[in-house]
């Protein structure tokens, strides 16, 4: 097999060619047909976050066909398509995971982080995480669902039941859930770089009412706002955005600093939380909703021997929508 291998952060990923691994029990083998890159996968290659197993293979969009499986794998059978997600493990015996909230895990596994993911030709993964995909959409275009679109979900699930719906960076992860949040009737603003006419050309396209800077008043005050962009300054700004009781949700696993603000800011009930990772609840949820809306994703495809480049092209904002490995 081969695989593009972190062996230090902040350093270029190397191709290596390495022995297909033996599923272990409760493990799936997997052919990887494509892989998401994530704007997480930049945060551990550039070395942000900071707690790699290394060397290690990134990639937490896998999606794969199993071809083994190991001793008391249940629910899964030889050629099946399915999905590894971020998630990789959980201990089971933490109070998170016995509250049912095992994305806080205390002792979790991360796929392509704490262990290898999909920028590769085969991986193995923890069959109790790893998802059955839906019909519908080609290897390469559900691959930004696995990450993008669950973080998305779980984000939107947090943001509430409000109508008016702002997003802050308009990537993978936005580019999904407005389509998502459209269809459920909501209007959706669209926060970018300044001057970014192309990302907020591609958001009115998706659907979105209004697009702009994001230190721009949007038309009317918003209910909700997701931050996927990692720019701490736009927590400040998302809650001058919000109405009285409004939520800002930052989606992203890494920011920059958040800046100072006046409380006035905060006042009147607003709030600010984050999201982490995901729960298997989660992903089975946003799965099975997913025949029922029509999606489409923006998939720039690259060969798995480029993932360095598809990474550059991310980090530079040199793509809409997302980049996917291993699809030619
Ligand atoms: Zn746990
Ligand atoms: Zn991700």
């Amino acid at each position: 097999m081969r695989a593009m291998v972190l062996e230090r952060p902040g350093t270029p990923l190397v191709l290596r060619e390495r022995a297909v691994p033996d599923p272990k029990p409760g493990e799936v083998l997997l052919s990887v047909s494509a892989c998401g890159v994530c704007r997480t996968d930049l945060h551990v290659v550039d070395g942000e976050l900071t707690r790699p197993t290394l060397p290690v293979v990134p990639g937490h969009e896998i999606v794969g066909r199993v071809l083994a499986v190991g001793a008391g794998v249940e629910g899964f059978h030889l050629g099946q398509r399915i999905g590894v997600p971020w998630l990789g493990a959980t201990c089971g015996t933490c109070p998170y995971c016995r509250d049912g909230r095992e994305n806080l895990c205390d002792a979790p596994q991360f796929t392509g982080y704490t262990r290898d993911g999909g920028y590769a030709t085969h991986t193995v993964a923890d069959s109790r995480f790893c998802v059955p995909l839906p019909d519908g959409m080609d290897d390469a275009a559900i691959a930004p669902l696995l990450c993008a679109g669950l973080i998305g979900w779980r984000s939107y699930r947090m943001a509430g039941e409000g109508r008016v719906l702002g997003l802050y960076g308009f990537g993978a992860a936005a580019h999904i859930l407005a389509q998502i949040a459209v269809q459920q009737g909501r209007r959706v603003y669209a926060f970018t770089r300044r001057g970014d006419v192309a990302s907020q050309d591609f958001a009115r396209q998706l659907g979105a009412a209004w697009a702009g800077a994001a230190e721009e008043r949007p038309p009317e005050p918003l209910d909700a706002a997701i931050v996927f962009a990692p720019v701490g300054a736009l927590v400040p700004a998302a809650l001058a955005a919000v109405r009285k009781g409004g939520r800002v949700v930052c989606a992203g696993i890494h920011m920059s600093d958040i800046p100072s603000f006046p409380y006035a800011l905060l006042w009147e009930e607003r709030q600010i939380r984050s999201v982490a990772n995901l729960t298997r609840e989660d992903a089975r949820a946003f799965f099975a909703a997913v025949p029922g809306l029509t999606l489409w994703t923006e998939v720039t495809r690259y060969r798995l021997e480029d993932a360095n480049r598809a990474l550059d092209d991310l980090r530079a904002g040199r793509l809409q929508g997302a980049a996917v490995l291993g699809c030619g």
